[in-house]
């Protein structure tokens, strides 16, 4: 029997999200926070394993509420902002729009769905080109339109005026992805919501210390939640990812600190790295950097050579590799094995 042949078309020609894992001892490849948290044993000893978790998370709701100052019926959970998307683009199906380079998985999901991908470039210096994405807007009439902002994996953030443009000029559901938010020296989208039915803003807990626990979420009008939610599978939060969100969320000092040591690590790796001749790296908003160098695989494996993972991002940015921001130690590692490889 030819399994190859009962699968959906769009399926068969996609390539499966790159989430091997390749032993190393400093690992800088996939975005995630440098430091975990602890959390005591008593938070989740209470949780019974024989029943279903609490669907509507509410602990946790009320926390993420209070902390951003919105209500809770326009807040709506995912197994990691990754289902999320899935959910937004079964929600309202396509055409689907995004700039690249940008996050795989919005046009992955978009095609096993068997939706319209609809890619816009970005210009020169990694931001929206207003021109090309607003024509296409009005051309092609998307019903979703994802911007990560940080961009993952250019690291800058989009220019807040072009941003709003399209919302205003679409009459789509912008979803602005801002994973990266934490790290950024701007606020974000989220004092904007009032003012725009058709944004949607997406957090996830994974880059800042809790991407075990798989759990992100989106803010929007409450209408967005409420069509959204009637896809969501049920308990999709899992009762120990609840209940350790919810004691780590409340410990915020520690929380902030890990994102100002990822912040303060992020400037001092770029003003490294801009030392280095025969590489170019980008500015950074976010917890990464890509940088340019004159052979990304060469370079990719001799890093790893050394024990040293970054992710080789030359298919979708020419000749670049990129780097997620580690301790202290994990980048004075990086930047010495890079200054090797490159001399
Ligand atoms: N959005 C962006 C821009 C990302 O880079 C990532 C993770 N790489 C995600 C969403 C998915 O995050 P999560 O772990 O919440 O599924």
């Amino acid at each position: 029997m030819d399994i190859k042949k009962l699968v959906k078309k769009e399926v068969s020609a996609l390539k499966a999200y790159n989430a091997k894992e390749i032993p190393c001892r400093i690992k800088l490849d996939a975005n995630e926070s440098p430091f975990g948290f602890a959390y005591p044993a008593k938070y989740i000893a209470g949780i019974k394993t024989n029943r279903y978790p609490d669907p509507e998370a509410k602990a946790l709701r009320q926390l993420i509420a209070k902390d951003l100052g919105i209500k809770t019926e326009n807040i709506l959970f995912g197994n990691g902002s990754d289902e999320l998307i899935h959910y937004l683009i079964t929600t309202f199906g396509g055409p689907v729009s995004y700039p690249v380079p940008t996050f795989a998985m919005y046009g992955i999901i978009g095609q096993a769905l068997g939706e319209k991908k609809i890619e816009i470039p970005l210009d020169k210096g990694f931001d929206l080109d207003s021109d090309r994405f607003l024509t296409a807007v009005r051309k092609e009439k998307p019903k979703l339109i994802f911007l990560s902002s940080p961009n993952n994996p250019t690291g800058n953030c989009f220019s807040t005026d072009r941003i709003l443009k399209i919302i205003e000029v679409s009459r789509s559901i912008v979803i602005v992805d801002e994973a990266y938010q934490p790290f950024a020296s701007e606020e974000g989208m989220l004092p904007l919501l009032k003012d725009y039915r058709n944004l949607v803003i997406m957090r996830t807990l994974s880059k800042i210390g809790l991407a075990a626990l798989r759990l992100g979420f989106m803010v929007a009008d409450s209408e967005i939640i409420s069509e959204v939610n009637k896809v969501r599978l049920p308990f999709n939060i899992n009762s120990f990812s609840q209940a350790i969100a919810t004691v780590v969320l409340k410990g915020k000092k520690e929380l902030r600190s890990s994102i100002k040591s990822i912040v303060s690590e992020r400037e001092r790796l770029l003003e490294e790295m801009e030392k280095i001749e025969s590489i170019t790296p980008f500015p950074s908003e976010a917890n990464f950097i890509l940088f340019r160098v004159n052979n990304p695989d060469l370079a990719y494996s001799a890093l790893l050579k050394k024990g040293i993972l970054v992710r080789n991002l030359k298919d979708a940015v020419k000749g670049c590799l990129r780097v997620t921001v580690g301790t202290p130690k994990e980048n004075t590692a990086f930047l010495k094995a890079l200054k090797e490889i490159v001399s």
